[in-house]
């Protein structure tokens, strides 16, 4: 079940998308067990993140053989948990966040790449800059000497508007162009979940975080930003 979702997955995605950019499939992984992990990772899967700091040191050393990436919420007090043993933080959210992680990697020697999360929707229920403020966030971010921006993250709003999903997903690739233009570091736009990964890849995304389409329904509901 597992091995055929991802290998149908990568099948759909191995042309890239329409900006001619290699498409990188993380695995979301929250509440799934080392073994479907594992399982998943058999079957090609090459990234996977998790969205809480207590599953990703269970898991660190029961799964083997991927990048290891952090796409949830990230409280300041579990940074020192992701030090050294995390491929990218996709939820770099705020200057405090920033702060804390930049004074733990100087400490560690450490570079933690980093994408700049983005409240695409302006939503109340999700962290991250606003689309009118990341350019700003981001300008001052660049700065943190122990901290490399390599893109930014989105999730898009619940909502069946796709025109409106469209233009939100196309305002990203947009801002994440400009930003790219003045910076070889940024190579990714991590936006597409299940239910929307496909608008999301033909806007321009060139990394999608997939739970659900890969490994089932989950049976825990966690809300998404926890
Ligand atoms: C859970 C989660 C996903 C994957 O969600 P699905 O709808 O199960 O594909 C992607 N990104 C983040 C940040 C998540 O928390």
């Amino acid at each position: 079940m597992i091995a055929d979702n991802v290998k149908k997955t990568l099948a759909e995605i191995a042309n890239g998308n329409p900006y001619g950019e290699k498409i990188t499939l993380v695995a979301a992984t929250k509440t799934r067990t080392p073994e479907e992990i594992n399982e998943a990772i058999a079957a090609g899967v090459t990234d996977i993140g998790e969205n809480r700091v207590q599953e990703f040191r269970d898991k660190f050393d029961l799964v083997r053989g991927a990048n290891r990436h952090f796409i949830g919420h990230l409280q300041t007090n579990k940074i020192k948990y992701l030090i050294g043993k995390c491929y990218l933080i996709h939820s770099l959210d705020r200057f405090d966040l920033a702060d804390e992680l930049q004074k733990r990697a100087e400490k560690a020697d450490w570079t933690a790449d980093c994408l700049i999360e983005v409240n695409i929707g302006n939503e109340l229920s999700k962290s991250g800059f606003s689309l009118e403020n990341v350019q700003d966030a981001y300008q001052n971010l660049v700065k943190y000497p122990n901290i490399r921006i390599r893109g930014l993250m989105g999730m898009l709003p619940i909502c069946e508007d796709t025109q409106h999903l469209r233009s939100l997903c196309l305002s990203m690739r947009k801002i994440y162009d400009t930003i790219k233009e003045q910076d070889e570091n940024i190579c990714y736009l991590s936006m597409g979940m299940s239910g929307d990964w496909k608008l999301c890849v033909e806007c321009g995304s060139n990394m999608i975080r997939l739970g659900t389409s890969l490994f089932g329904p989950r049976k825990i509901q966690l809300p998404v930003n926890d």
